[in-house]
């Protein structure tokens, strides 16, 4: 290797040590506050033609995808024909704790948004969710949104031109004040104006004084599913999950293109398709990643994948070993799939503290370097002298695969086996995933043999493209983080706005 190349490479693994994203396990509080506002997001919606208990059902239906966003949580509710919103830092049952009037939050509609972000300076005009109101002061219009528009930037500041006053940074603010300008289309009308104007990936609930309402992109690129209570009360979420925590029977996913409302004109909820024939292109790391394994998406489980996934990876890449280890949660269905598929005994080794909320404040690398054993624990007597095979969902900066390959090496096996059931991370998403720029992706920046060097592992395999596809069942799903094409244009904000 040349010169310049050895010291870009040590440069590059220096640095994305130090510049880590998301809420992985083995990041520490420092490294998880030097990035910029990306968001993940979870939403949640009901509206009911009576009134019903929206404080409690809000919290269950939030508290199911706190996976979601852990940083802040807020709810808008419709009572009465007003809105009242409340939002604040912190998990769901923290900021529900903190409610002090209950039963102003108890109405006939709801949205909810729990936040994630890794920006350093948690700024609370930023939580969702948001919220316009008219000259009285009341709120007239409330919207949580996941996903990132990648034309934010621009539409802003026309609207500002057109002396549109912003209180936020966020993209999501722009949905807002784009339904707000329009609502004397009507509110399907200021729906679909906005939809037309608006680029990239969004879910979206909301609420006005009296109405309910959900949209989804063009290409469906964040989840959101419809379910119903009784058939007087609908609930919306961005996952099933959140429907069976409340109760809900899942009817079906909201459709690419589809404003879903009610109106005063017809009972129940309607349906209107901005744009007929989308093309849906859900991301695939909700299935591979993010998603809880309890949720169905698009009508596929999302357990089911991961475990197919190991049995794949097995088939594509055998191996001689004594047991099977998945790094937890996400890796854990795929190497049941994997032991399934090769005989090789699953052994649920790795014990995960379930109660990392926040991130540990300690002042030294000592200490910091501790906190990885708090995190994550191998039971030493069961990997002693193994060969071992680790899967992992997704190699993203190798931070996670390099200390976990140290703990086990610490504790004494004999071979490390690395199986990423994803494919190779190689681009950035800026449609709603928290994933670094490709100057911190390390698969983006090493051959597969490199990172199998510098992880210290005997060998290393990713699914394959082909397979990722064929677990999916069609290609009606965003690759972008593992092919660089998107479904839509990067756009001039390239996922950050600010
Ligand atoms: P890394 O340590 O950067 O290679 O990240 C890989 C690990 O982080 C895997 O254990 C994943 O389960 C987890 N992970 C993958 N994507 C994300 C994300 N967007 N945010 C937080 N953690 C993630």
């Amino acid at each position: 290797m040349k010169n310049s190349e050895q010291l870009q490479k040590s440069n590059y693994l220096q640095q994305f040590q130090n510049r880590p994203y998301g809420r992985n396990l083995f990041r520490t509080e420092e490294e998880e506050n030097t990035d910029g506002p990306e968001e993940e997001c979870g939403i949640f919606g009901l509206y009911s033609e009576h009134d019903v208990d929206t404080f409690s059902l809000s919290q269950f239906g939030l508290f199911a995808l706190q996976h979601r966003g852990q940083e802040a949580c807020g709810i808008s509710v419709a009572k009465n024909g007003k809105i009242f919103n409340i939002k604040d830092e912190g998990l769901v049952l923290d900021v529900f704790k903190d409610i002090e009037n209950p039963e102003n939050f108890m109405g006939n509609s709801v949205i909810g948004h729990t936040r994630y972000t890794t920006a350093g300076d948690k700024k609370k005009y930023n939580f969702q969710p948001f919220f316009a109101k008219n000259e009285y002061d009341q709120i007239i219009l409330s919207i949580a949104h996941n996903g990132n528009l990648t034309n934010a930037k621009q539409l802003k500041k026309e609207l500002e031109e057109e002396g549109v006053v912003f209180k936020a940074t966020s993209d999501s603010e722009v949905i807002l004040r784009l339904i707000q300008k329009n609502l004397d289309l009507g509110l399907r009308g200021a729906i679909k104006e906005t939809m037309e104007k608006i680029q990239g990936a969004y879910s979206v609930v909301g609420i006005t004084r009296n109405k309910f309402f959900a949209f989804r992109d063009f290409h469906g690129i964040r989840p959101l599913v419809l379910g119903m209570m009784d058939d007087k009360t609908f609930t919306v979420a961005s996952e099933s999950a959140a429907l069976d925590g409340i109760g809900a029977k899942y009817v079906r996913d909201i459709k690419p293109g589809e404003i879903v409302y009610t109106s005063d004109h017809e009972k129940g909820l309607q349906s209107f398709m901005v744009k007929e024939n989308c093309e849906l292109r859900i991301c695939s790391f909700e299935y591979i990643y993010f998603a809880r394994p309890d949720s169905q998406l698009e009508n596929i489980n999302v357990y089911d994948i991961r475990e197919k996934s190991g049995e794949k990876i097995w088939e594509q890449a055998p191996v001689d070993a004594d047991i099977v280890i998945g790094v937890p949660d996400s890796g854990v269905p795929a190497a049941i799939g994997f032991s399934r598929a090769s005989g090789i005994p699953f052994r649920p080794v790795l014990v995960k503290n379930r109660y990392i909320g926040r991130s540990f404040i300690v002042p030294t690398q000592e200490m910091r370097e501790r906190i990885v054993n708090l995190k994550l624990n191998p039971i030493i007597s069961e990997i002693r002298g193994k060969r071992v095979v680790i899967i992992d969902d997704s190699i993203v900066r190798g931070t996670t695969s390099k200390r976990l390959v140290k703990i086990m090496k610490d504790a004494g096996v004999k071979e490390i086996h690395f199986r990423s059931v994803s494919p190779p991370i190689i681009a950035p998403c800026f449609l709603g995933i928290d994933t670094p720029s490709k100057d911190d992706l390390i698969s983006a920046n090493m051959t597969k043999e490199e990172l199998r060097k510098y992880l210290g592992v005997d060998s290393l395999e990713f699914l394959s493209m082909e397979n990722l596809k064929i677990i999916l069942g069609s290609s009606n799903h965003c690759f972008g983080c593992f092919t660089e094409k998107y479904p839509v244009e990067k756009g001039e904000d390239e996922g950050l706005f600010q």
